[in-house]
């Protein structure tokens, strides 16, 4: 049940109510915000009935809610939800865009990326230091020396860091570095990384499983919001299709789908949804006319000598392209657009 409580309630109060649902059992996520506070307790209404609540002090009424996904559900917050990523807004009425190499390669790589990168005015920088690969004798990235270099690109270029936790092991190396923890496509069901990106106070971009269906991926989520961690960014990287031109198919339309669904942020990765640089901007721009609160994209400076991914990798000069075109459409898309003619 969502537990709706007047604006003008107590800390007394709202403890009050935690206390009763404690005492059956239930754990209570306080919500709050400039203009609202609520408190979310999965699963209470088969504890208690509303009308054990609804009397208390402060308490304006309870709602139920019917989506199985409790915390990530659309009913279970006031709002969208933005996710604050060092300073900047996932799901306001910005885009927000996240750039840079597949893995980090070298320091001279990794910084020549990233002054491009901060040069367009993007402020987040992607790349892993441990990488997922398909084949064991693929480079595996560059591990905690990847997580220095990451650092001293934060400090040099001003940049929030977007990278990867690969295993529960050194998932609290990466927390260290990361103001963004991705969890990626193939850990979308690792339970344990995932209860662990949920006790993480880091922000977590979670990628959806190149099987998976909208239901598990908001499942997947759930896992990392009930251990307390609030603040998770869907992305949609493409899932296994007979299309076989692409190296995925980008699911368009989980976007608004998954919107209608979740308060969460949703965002899209063009790289990993087509694999092929001459499919990743028309695909971006797909997203974000869908409706998609960002993107994430994988650019290079010379893709050709890229240790991973190089064919997906946007040339710096395809990545301000990509960037003028996506910041035009969502302008249409605030404005309303010019209508029908
Ligand atoms: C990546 O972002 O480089 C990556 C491996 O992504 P995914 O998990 O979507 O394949
Ligand atoms: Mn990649």
């Amino acid at each position: 049940m969502l537990i709706l409580m007047e604006p003008s309630a107590t800390l007394e109060q709202i403890q009050a109510v935690l206390t009763v649902l404690e005492a059956a059992g239930i754990r209570g996520y306080l919500q709050e915000s400039p203009v609202s506070k609520s408190i979310l307790a999965p699963h209470a209404s088969q504890a208690l009935k509303a009308d054990r609540i609804e009397p208390m002090g402060g308490v304006d009424r309870v709602v139920p809610i019917t989506s199985p996904f409790k915390l990530a559900s659309a009913d279970g917050a006031p709002g969208r939800s933005v996710v604050e990523v060092r300073g900047v807004p996932v799901g306001g009425p910005g885009l927000a865009v996240m750039a840079g190499p597949c893995g980090v390669e070298s320091r001279e790589q990794l910084f020549t990326v990233a002054r491009y990168v901060a040069e367009s005015g993007v402020k987040l920088l992607r790349a892993g230091a441990f990488k997922p690969r398909t084949s064991p004798y693929a480079f595996q990235g560059m591990g905690s020396e990847a997580l220095r270099l990451l650092e001293q690109a934060r400090a040099e270029f001003d940049l929030g860091i977007v990278t990867e936790a690969t295993e529960v092991e050194t998932f609290e190396e990466v927390e260290r570095t990361a103001d963004l923890i991705q969890v990626g496509a193939r850990n979308m069901q690792n339970f344990a990384l995932l209860k662990r990106a949920g006790r993480s106070e880091r922000p977590v971009l979670l990628k959806r499983g190149p099987a998976a269906t909208l239901e598990e991926w908001l499942f997947a989520a759930e896992y990392v919001m009930s251990e307390g961690n609030r603040n998770v960014i869907l992305c949609e990287r493409g899932i296994r299709t007979w299309s076989l031109h692409a190296r995925n198919t980008l699911d368009v339309s989980v976007i608004p789908a998954a919107k209608l669904l979740t308060h969460l942020p949703v965002i899209a990765d063009p790289s990993h949804a087509t694999g092929r640089r001459d499919l990743v901007i028309p695909c971006a721009r797909a997203a974000v006319a869908a409706g998609a609160d960002g993107l994430i994209v994988e650019t290079h400076c010379s893709p050709d000598q890229a240790l991973s991914d190089g064919p997906q990798a946007l040339l710096p000069s395809d990545f301000f392209q990509m960037l003028e075109q996506v910041r035009g459409i969502r302008e249409v898309l605030a404005a309303g657009g010019p209508g029908l003619i």
